[in-house]
């Protein structure tokens, strides 16, 4: 993805630092995608652009939200959507937010535990709930790790205990990790999945949808030189396309198949504005002389994804043609975490930046906002309580 003459503009005209998201742009991406994967409804993972007009601009074109706590579903009825087109995408949950997610209205629920499986059933009466699968991750810059979903036998051991406490075993989802640069993450999901459906059969369970999760990549990324990651999209939408063939023909009831694009959908369509604080350079205690390029944004304000990424700079008010030097990028916070490039390589700055001069940092449409304005996946920042003896 190259920055389109519109997102250019929108850049050249930002005065102050601001995250700019293209709307036409994600409203094209989730066109091609419906149409790389016909019969597939989509449920827009909120936390990765949980900004409202973002969400109005998905939810008019026919997508669905996959949400992770009871204030992501508040923002998505905002929209208009009808709560059966909501997600309970997370499985973790108290009580509470599977009592307050059933009064919205919601009825799906994602699981991966009988203990879960219990309180959706005493706290969501007559819930769909759908077993998510543990994958390994590998292929993923994030791999998701332990934290979610579990082992085939206890997907099993799942839904039937959802069937015993009265709810609807609707189905299974999986989520390959996020910016999935494999198609045979895909590959892997769909074995696993025919597996279990197999079993489930035999059981007498016949589920309704497959839900095939996240992990979508965005094109816009670059690797530590700068390269762009490349990720074989087409090949994965063939892999998925076959994948869903496979499963309809394995299970003995109609399936139907959703996905829970984040990233996919506004990483390249979004772009931050920032601007440089200053070059430095410095000598180490070790001797090592070290260019830093210090930005107005980072981790806390923007770039949370520092750790796994590079981001693609653009000085717009340099030449591409003038003396580079090869720099630390870090934020303007006193957290010596808030930086990148340490053991990846350097980022070509151009020598002569100024403080004030603007900087574009591109594909920063996933994750930007979500990480910085409010309580991340709608969970509220903490108040604070002060004990104050002297009041
Ligand atoms: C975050 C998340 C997604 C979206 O993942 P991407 O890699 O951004 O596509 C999908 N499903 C669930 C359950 C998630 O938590």
């Amino acid at each position: 993805m190259d920055v389109t003459p519109r997102m250019r503009a929108a850049l050249a005209a930002a005065s102050e630092d601001s995250v700019v998201i293209d709307l036409e742009g994600v409203e094209q991406q989730y066109t091609a995608l419906t149409g790389e994967l016909p019969g597939l409804e989509v449920r827009f993972a909120m936390k990765a652009c949980p900004v409202d007009e973002v969400l109005l601009r998905l939810a008019r074109l026919g997508s669905g939200f996959d949400a992770a706590s009871p204030q992501e579903i508040e923002q998505a009825l905002a929209t208009g959507v009808a709560p059966e087109k909501i997600h309970y995408g997370n499985t973790i949950k108290s009580d509470r937010n599977i009592a307050d997610a059933h009064r919205l209205g919601v009825r799906d629920f994602a699981t991966d535990s009988v203990e879960d499986v219990a309180a959706i059933a005493a706290h969501a009466p007559g819930a769909r709930v759908f077993c998510r699968l543990a994958t390994d991750g590998q292929g993923a810059l994030w791999g998701l790790s332990r934290k979610f979903g579990c082992s085939a036998e206890d997907a099993v051991r799942v839904l039937e205990a959802a069937r015993d406490a009265g709810l609807t075993p609707a189905g299974l989802s999986v989520h390959v990790g996020s910016q999935q640069m494999t198609p045979d993450a895909w590959r892997r999901a769909v074995d696993d999945l025919a597996e279990v459906i197999t079993e489930l059969n035999g059981r007498g369970i016949h589920l309704d949808h497959v839900n095939l999760g996240g992990g979508l990549p965005a094109l816009g990324y670059v690797d530590r030189n700068g390269r762009r990651l490349d990720p074989p999209l087409d090949k994965m939408f063939t892999v998925i396309r076959e994948g869903m063939d496979h499963l309809r023909a394995v299970s003995a009831s109609e399936l139907g198949f959703i996905m829970e694009p984040g990233r996919h959908l506004v990483a390249d369509h979004g772009a931050i504005r920032a601007q440089v604080s200053r070059l430095t350079t410095r000598r180490q205690p070790d001797g090592e002389r070290e260019h830093w390029l210090y930005l107005s944004c980072g981790k806390f304000n923007g770039l949370y994804e520092m750790d796994a990424l590079q981001y693609r700079l653009v000085f717009p008010t340099h030449s591409a043609t003038g003396e580079l030097v090869p720099a630390v990028v870090a934020g303007p916070t006193c957290d010596s975490d808030d930086a990148y490039a340490h053991e990846r390589g350097r980022v070509p700055v151009p020598r002569d930046v100024a403080s004030g001069d603007p900087v574009w940092l591109l594909a920063c449409g996933a994750y930007a906002m979500g990480y910085m304005t409010r309580g991340f996946n709608g969970f509220s920042p903490l108040p604070c309580t002060l004990i104050d003896e002297r009041a």
